[in-house]
C-alpha cells in the first residue's frame, strides 16, 4: 500500500498556494510570505456559532 502516497497527500495540505513553501500547521499561515492560509473550516465554524 502507499503509505508514501498517503503521507504525500497529506503534506499538500499544508503547502502555500503562493510560493510552495510549508505551511504552519497550527498558525495556518505561510512562514515564508506570510500569506494567511484560507482554511475552509473557517465556514464550518461560522455556521455553528
Ligand atoms: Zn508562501
Amino acid at each position: 500500500m502507499g503509505l508514501e502516497k498517503f503521507v504525500e497527500i497529506e503534506n499538500q495540505r499544508w503547502l502555500c498556494p503562493v510560493c510552495g513553501g510549508m505551511l504552519c500547521v497550527h498558525r495556518n499561515f505561510c512562514l515564508n510570505c506570510k500569506k494567511i492560509k484560507m482554511i475552509q473550516e473557517n465556514s464550518t465554524m461560522k455556521s455553528l456559532e
